[in-house]
């Protein structure tokens, strides 16, 4: 059976008048992620996490910041889009383990809801989907509540049989 794995790593500024919005989940705070999309740093780790481990190039490569079409666009619609083109590849998800780095607001109590979205977009189980956060303990851009930034790793399986032996 052939595994392919991805890394995925995504950063944005927390500025106010923006909703946030991560793992899909709009979360109540002052300030909100800025970016072209809705900058959902979670899904967009994840989306370069899957294309990576296809060997797709990147979320920018998909779906440039520049075209009008994705502006303020839902990523969670990216990522259904990402998985699709994962699975035309011939692979599937086996699972996925990511971590959000935010110092405010508290994460945790998303992490759940965030993890039955990005499972429903792709539709796959929820139990293949890991959610954590942390804090950096006050240190650095994120720990000044400059932005938040999402770690993200997937493993994937081939969905064709092996070929030969
Ligand atoms: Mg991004």
């Amino acid at each position: 059976m052939m595994t392919r794995i991805g890394l995925g790593y995504d950063i944005h500024r927390l500025v106010p008048g923006r909703k946030l919005v991560i793992g899909g989940e709009t979360i109540p705070f002052e300030k909100g992620l800025l970016g072209h999309s809705d900058a959902d740093v979670l899904v967009h780790a994840a989306c370069d996490a899957l294309l990576g481990a296809v060997g797709m190039g990147d979320i920018g490569d998909h779906f440039p910041d520049t075209d009008p079409r994705y502006r303020n666009i839902y990523s969670i619609d990216l990522l259904t889009a990402v998985y699709r083109r994962v699975s035309a590849s011939g692979m599937e998800l086996v699972n996925l383990d990511a971590t959000v780095f935010a110092q405010a607001p508290r994460i945790s109590p998303y992490k759940d809801r965030m993890a039955a979205r990005m499972a429903d977009s792709m539709s796959v189980d929820k139990r293949m989907i890991s959610i954590k956060a942390t804090t950096t303990e006050g240190l650095g851009a994120i720990g000044h509540g400059d932005g938040i930034a999402a770690m993200c790793v997937v493993l994937l399986q081939s969905t064709r049989p092996a070929t030969g032996n």
